[in-house]
């Protein structure tokens, strides 16, 4: 599927069909001009999963990054990690994306961005984001009901429910099978 997302289509992708992972990393990037290891691979490799190409994949992070760091910085300390996720560097592997079990069981330090917003965000912090995503006040209730119960991928699938009513649903459990079924009902 490579080559079928731009970097120009992400802000209205990551708003209508981005689980809160990946958007909530999308903002941070957008927001900061950077980002940290964990977040470099989790949101790169989610990218490159939805078809994000390399070519383009360069193109997004640079022009982030050089917002806050000269082009020969950037070329030096983070292109080879971007040609890593492709499998153009080092052992030449073809990386997958992590599903939900490997970002929640992955750490997450203060200050890092990455990991599942149900999980790792503090709770005031998360209820925050979602009504900042539109979500109505029950259906945060709800939400954070499964939070409450340690359910962090039912938390999840209850947030695609609320926000694609008329999708058929499956409990969540990677990062690009989310958007990939809300993909379905937007195409
Ligand atoms: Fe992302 Fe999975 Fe957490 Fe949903 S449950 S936010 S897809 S890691």
């Amino acid at each position: 599927a490579e080559g079928v997302v731009s970097p120009e289509d992400l802000d209205p992708l990551s708003r209508v069909s981005f689980p809160p992972c990946m958007r909530q990393l999308h903002e941070s990037i957008r927001k900061t001009h950077h980002a940290k290891h964990g977040t470099r691979m989790q949101y790169g490799l989610f990218l490159k999963s939805i078809g994000l190409g390399l070519d383009d994949a360069v193109r997004f992070w640079r022009d982030e990054f050089t917002k806050t760091m000269t082009p020969e910085k950037f070329q030096s300390h983070y292109l080879y990690n971007i040609r890593h996720n492709y499998g153009q560097e080092g052992k030449r592997t073809a990386y997958s994306a992590f599903s939900c079990m490997k970002i929640l069981s992955g750490s997450v330090g203060a200050g890092d961005c990455h990991g599942c917003p149900f999980k790792h965000n503090s709770q005031p912090l998360l209820k925050q984001q979602l009504e900042n995503y539109g979500i109505p006040l029950l259906g945060i209730q709800s939400i954070m009901d499964f939070v409450s119960q340690q359910q962090y991928q039912l938390a999840c699938t209850k947030y695609f429910e609320i926000t694609h009513p008329s999708a058929t649903v499956e409990v969540i459990y990677h990062p690009n099978q989310f958007f990939e079924m809300s993909r379905k009902i937007h195409t």
